[in-house]
């Protein structure tokens, strides 16, 4: 065997030990999801992809100019989801959209960040990503909705301003009730004097 031949053959076992692991970490990556992976809304997705571009989207490079490291971060970019990300009903579970497509997109997107003289092609180092990325989304549980967005909890003072303005209706209501019964009463009084005064004339006579 000449050394070019044992050179390419070393090769090649190092290329298919790579090959070897990086199937491993995406058997691993698809053994983390769970079997039903429930749907994914637009707001659920928008926010998922800037958390986690803000969480693994970061990296040191070195300045000349400061002759120091520097913390870069990847730009967030978009500014609604990929359609592919949104599931809303039907097969949730499937590769190509809903929660695992998002994580597979934005691990290339950081991927590409950190590396960006790498090949673009799916590898150790992306795997890995992208299993990091799982792991996250599933021990934040965003799977289980955390991600949705809450009805809003009224604020303090809005209830007390609220109270206060709904007081001041109450006040004229029965301002306009009281004044409503003055009349009435002087009414009546009115007319009682009236009878009063026919039943004295009666009586006397
Ligand atoms: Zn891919």
């Amino acid at each position: 065997m000449t050394l070019a031949t044992m050179e390419q053959k070393m090769e090649l076992t190092l290329h298919q030990t790579i090959e070897k692991e990086s199937h491993k970490t995406y058997g691993q990556v698809n053994r983390m999801w769970p079997d039903e992976i429930p749907p994914i809304t637009k707001e659920e997705a928008f926010k998922a992809y800037k958390l986690l571009t803000r969480k693994f989207g970061s990296k040191k490079v070195w300045s000349e100019y400061y002759n120091k490291w520097e913390t870069k971060k990847l730009s967030i970019g978009r500014r609604r989801p990929r359609r592919c990300w949104i599931c809303l009903s039907g097969n949730c579970n499937l590769l190509d959209r809903g929660w695992r497509r998002l994580v597979h997109d934005i691990s290339h997107r950081v991927y590409d960040f950190r590396f960006p003289q790498s090949s673009r092609d799916h590898n150790i180092a992306q795997a890995k990503i992208e299993q990091e990325m799982a792991q996250y989304v599933i021990g934040s549980g965003w799977l289980e909705g955390k991600l949705k967005a809450k009805p809003k909890e009224k604020h303090k003072e809005d209830v007390v301003l609220l109270r206060f303005s709904r007081m001041l209706k109450r006040e004229k209501v029965w301002e306009r009730k009281l004044k409503l019964a003055t009349s009435h009463l002087k009414k009546v009084k009115r007319e009682i004097k009236v009878y009063k005064r026919r039943h004295n004339k009666v009586s006397v006579n």
